[in-house]
């Protein structure tokens, strides 16, 4: 049994280039990784299999079968390391991020069971071919395996090692109806809302304008009552779209003050997390 972890992330600044002629989107990403804590372990089993857990979250969208990323980052690391028939494993997720809520769940836990199987299958590949198979998986899954804080550019691939942040304090306000990545790129591209990417920007910049992101407009014109919801004045600042949404996050002065503004929105019927900014990457444990 070997078990590994990957954090959640949000994105504190997200510029999204027009579609280009191979169907991706060059981005401009500060990406940062959250305390919320994805948990992949992984058994040798008769056949592959995933049983997704989690004691705060609704994780029925999380799919059992080998479409679920945690069996994909397997099989693509088996191929990596030239095995013809890797030993099927048994998968347990347990999950702190919500699905499909634009904080790259499935990307962590992609993460999480590359660094896993690694492991288990004593296979000793090192962090560059790591990141090559992460990068094979999906735009997130580079960041989720480096952690902390990173400039994503290209399609959100190559990454720049930041340094760490100031600790941020968040709320994250959840909605109960998934948003795809997909249907909101497709928005995107429809209302041409593409913006020129300026991969000049130093980090400061991207920190002085924490909080901008292309695919709002997308995410609020296919869910209008996230835009209503993101208008809401609750009393604790701007709601901010995390990746293409439909989870929004607020900026809290402490720790204290973010527990406080998740427990407000519980009392209003909202389902809602404090949690704070994360110097981790994916990691054995
Ligand atoms: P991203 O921001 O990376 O686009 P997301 O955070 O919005 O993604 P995920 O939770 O990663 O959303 O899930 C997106 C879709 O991926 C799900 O609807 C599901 O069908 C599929 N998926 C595959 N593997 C997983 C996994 N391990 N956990 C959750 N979803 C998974």
């Amino acid at each position: 049994m070997t078990s590994a972890t990957a954090q959640g992330k949000i994105n504190l600044y997200f510029q999204v280039g027009p579609r280009l002629e191979n169907g991706y989107h060059e981005v401009l990403s500060l990406y940062q990784a959250v305390a919320l804590t994805e948990t992949v372990t992984v058994t040798p089993s008769s056949s592959w299999s995933v049983n997704t857990t989690s004691d705060l979250l609704d994780t029925s969208g999380a799919p059992t079968d080998q479409s679920n990323l945690v069996v994909r980052a397997a099989l693509a690391l088996a191929q990596q390391a030239g095995i013809k028939n890797p030993q099927p494993m048994h998968f347990e997720v347990e999950k702190q991020i919500p699905v499909a809520g634009g904080m790259a769940g499935g990307s962590a836990d992609a993460a999480a069971s590359l660094v896993a199987i690694n492991e288990a299958w004593c296979l000793g590949t090192d962090f560059p071919q790591l990141m090559a198979v992460a990068a094979s998986l999906g735009a997130d899954v580079p960041f989720a395996l480096m952690g902390g804080t990173a400039i994503g550019t290209g399609t959100g691939v190559k990454l720049s090692k930041q340094p760490d942040l100031d600790p941020l304090h968040l709320v994250l306000l959840l909605n109960p109806k998934p948003l795809s990545t997909a249907a909101v790129f497709e928005r995107f591209d429809a209302l041409g809302l593409g913006e020129k990417i300026n991969e000049d920007l130093s980090l400061a910049e991207l920190v002085s304008q924490l909080g901008h992101n292309s695919l709002s407009p997308a995410a609020f014109s296919l869910m209008p009552e996230l835009k209503e919801l993101a208008e809401k004045d609750f009393g604790f600042g701007k709601a901010w779209l995390s990746g293409s949404g439909p989870t929004l996050w607020y900026r809290c002065e402490t720790q204290s003050d973010a527990e406080k503004a998740a427990d407000e929105l519980r009392a209003l019927g909202h389902s809602a997390i404090s949690t704070s900014t994360s110097n981790m990457g994916s990691r054995l444990v």
